[in-house]
């Protein structure tokens, strides 16, 4: 992985200056111009774009900080000048920052590409259910997205097309080593169950062949935050009093009375809980954090 970039020195803007055009008008030499403005839903995808476009990008996470719930926030105007400035757009798609299309319906943006993660994860929903809209849990998903980030920014900037593919490869290595060790849990852990407190973590449980026996109604319900009936408060609490469950994935970034009840419930009755997030950890780049939650995973595995 490159060096950590603070956001703030990512964030700095030349004034007014119009999106990046490949061939950079006046820009000599071997560069080739100012770096392509990004502007990313949430800093999961700011990190791959930083990843593989380095200091020829900028980029701008719309969110960032982890006490946002992304199914729930309310885009700002700087959102939107950011927005009006960019020539990529990536967003998450599947209904989850639908912020992202409503700025842009608005905007004067001559056009920006608009890369929607779910669209391009090929993935659909299950006959009769919704989709669960965060692929970026699911690594091949991320794999095929990293592909089509460095074709859109080799466009946009020609003259560093190769280096945008050699990253990309560079992080389709490290996400294919993190499929492995999915696989190694599947093989040591496969068909055990595990309680959810929303289908966040889902695509990677499943990776692992692990069997979501959460009652849908209550993920569900927390996730739209709804409530949740007694009747399937008490089923899935049963989960945790009967020890049916081998452990607790819980969303760390949102909370509420049911999976407040459900997290004590796992506490009290000695199951092992782990905590994911919806947007990417201070400090941390995207390999790597996935890399600490499928370690989390495993060794909540292996305690019981
Ligand atoms: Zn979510």
């Amino acid at each position: 992985m490159g060096p950590v970039a603070p956001l703030a020195m990512v964030l700095v803007l030349a004034g007014g200056c119009a999106a990046s055009s490949g061939s950079g008008a006046g820009g000599g030499g071997g560069s080739s111009g100012a770096p392509v403005r990004v502007v990313a839903s949430t800093n999961v995808y700011g990190d791959l774009v930083r990843t593989i476009g380095g200091d020829r990008v900028t980029v701008y996470s719309i969110i960032s900080d982890p006490a946002q719930d992304p199914h729930s926030y309310q885009a700002s105007a700087y959102d939107r000048l950011e927005l009006a400035k960019a020539r990529l757009v990536v967003e998450n798609g599947g209904g989850y920052d639908d912020f992202v299309g409503r700025l842009l319906q608005g905007a004067v943006n001559p056009s920006p590409t608009v890369i929607d993660a779910v669209r391009v994860s090929g993935r659909m929903p299950k006959a009769g259910r919704e989709l669960n809209e965060h692929v970026w849990y699911d690594l091949p998903s991320m794999g095929r997205l990293v592909e089509r980030i460095a074709g859109v920014l080799g466009k946009a900037d020609p003259a560093d097309a190769p280096r945008f593919r050699r990253n990309a490869a560079a992080l389709q290595g490290e996400l294919t080593a993190l499929e492995r060790r999915e696989a190694r849990v599947k093989a040591e852990h496969g068909g055990a169950a595990v309680a959810v407190t929303e289908p966040l973590p889902l695509y990677m449980t499943g990776a692992m062949g692990l069997r979501n026996v959460t009652p849908g109604d209550f993920s569900r319900a927390v996730e739209d935050g709804n409530d949740v009936s007694a009747r399937t408060l008490e089923r899935t609490l049963a989960l945790f009093t009967g020890k049916r469950v081998k452990a607790l994935v819980y969303n760390a970034q949102t909370s509420g009375p049911p999976s407040e009840k459900v997290e004590a419930a796992a506490k009290e009755h000695g199951v092992p809980e782990v905590p994911v997030n919806e947007t990417l950890p201070r400090g941390q780049h995207y390999p790597g954090w996935m890399s600490a939650n499928i370690a989390a995973i495993a060794d909540a595995l292996e305690r019981r």
